[in-house]
């Protein structure tokens, strides 16, 4: 294995945690490890592992965290699920500090190799709203080409397109090789399960373990259910970024499952898996996002001959698990609870 060194940002949130526990496994032994958050709120963290709490909004951090590097995977971000993004979009858009000043320590530092994590969110909300005939409803399976004319999620979506452009103008004025995914619905172990910035799959697996084990048999949904997403496990998440980082493919390209639900169905899912059905109650006024989208998964597949492929039943026993064992730590106040701080306040 090189002994080149690697710098994952947002190390220590949901993916990034997840990539650095990756890299450890397969022999990496140089890695440095950065996010904001006090090193006690790190979702993973290992002690071999070089580990920086920086805000790397700011320029001066970006370079102590580059310096020396081979490889950046950048994944820092000021993000969340529908509920924390429709109500922050101002707190998004700053992440654009935390790409551009990386891209500028990256070069400064003649960085090999630089990774960014785009998003669905940057496609073209006119194409995700088309008319809702209920859980027959098949969503738009977004291609590369469909983010322009643009037309992205206000706030969060615009700055990732931005960002996006960035690399792109980083690679083409100053020869830093960028590559570029677009993530679709990210979940799995790790991933932030209560506290305002979880993601639709955490957020139904905590409800319904809350159902079950409070005995009261019902579930709040936001919207009407019918809104369609596709969901890509951790496990394929990780290694997408893997290919992705080192192949030739030079243009932002999609990292999803291409196995959309309705919320509807996810909630099927989740409700066998926990052996209950419940009572459904629709907040037609909570944030929904958009009606549905889909992951078209034709180019990944024609330079990588793979896509992410771990079915979503499969994932969700996995996530479910381990919600249920954090959902009791919790209870008992036991350490080891994956919590979110309040980054909000720090800008
Ligand atoms: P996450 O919130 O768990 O991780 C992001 C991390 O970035 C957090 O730990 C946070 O503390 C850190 N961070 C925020 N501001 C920072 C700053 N100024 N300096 C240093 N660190 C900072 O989110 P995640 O799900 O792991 O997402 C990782 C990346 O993937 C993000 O860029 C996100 O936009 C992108 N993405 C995620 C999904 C998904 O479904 N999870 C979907 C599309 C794109």
């Amino acid at each position: 294995m090189s002994d080149k060194l690697i710098v994952v940002t947002g190390a220590g949130g949901f993916i990034g945690g997840s990539l650095v526990a990756s890299l450890r496994q397969k022999g990496h032994s140089q890695i440095r490890a950065v996010d904001i958050k006090p090193l006690e709120h790190w979702y993973q963290k290992f002690d071999d592992v070089e580990n920086l709490s920086l805000d790397l909004n700011e320029k001066e951090n970006c370079e102590i965290a580059a310096k020396g590097s081979g490889e950046i995977y950048n994944l820092a971000a000021n993000m969340g699920g529908m509920g924390f993004i429709e109500k922050n979009k101002a707190l998004c858009m700053l992440s654009v500090l935390i790409n551009t000043h990386m891209l500028m320590a990256a070069r400064k530092s003649s960085v090999e190799r630089f990774f960014y994590s785009s998003s669905a969110c940057v496609y073209n909300g006119e194409l995700q709203h088309t008319s809702d005939d209920g859980d027959r409803f098949t969503p738009p399976a977004l291609k590369e080409a469909d983010a322009y004319p643009a037309l992205a999620e206000d706030g969060y979506g615009w700055e990732k397109l931005f960002s996006e452009r960035m690399c792109r103008h980083y690679r083409e004025d100053f020869n830093l090789y960028t590559r570029v995914a677009r993530f679709h619905n990210v979940y799995g172990p790790w991933g932030t399960w209560f506290g305002g910035r979880e993601k639709a799959p955490a957020a139904i697996c905590r409800k319904v373990i809350e159902a079950k084990l409070t005995g009261k048999h019902e579930i709040e949904i936001w919207g009407n259910g019918h809104q369609t997403r596709s969901f890509m496990f951790i496990d394929d998440c990780v290694k997408g970024i893997d290919l992705i980082m080192n192949s030739n493919i030079i243009e932002p390209i999609n990292l999803g499952s291409s196995e959309a639900v309705s919320i509807n169905q996810l909630v099927d899912i989740v409700e066998d898996i926990a052996e209950i059905r419940l009572h459904r109650n629709y907040d037609l006024g909570a944030p929904k996002g958009v009606n549905g989208r889909n992951s078209d998964n034709t180019l990944i597949q024609k330079y990588l001959g793979w896509e992410p492929s771990i079915p979503l039943r499969k994932g969700l026993e996995k996530t479910y698990a381990w919600i249920l064992e954090q959902y009791r730590l919790r209870e008992q106040g036991a350490a080891g609870v994956v919590r979110e701080i309040d980054l909000a306040s720090q800008r």
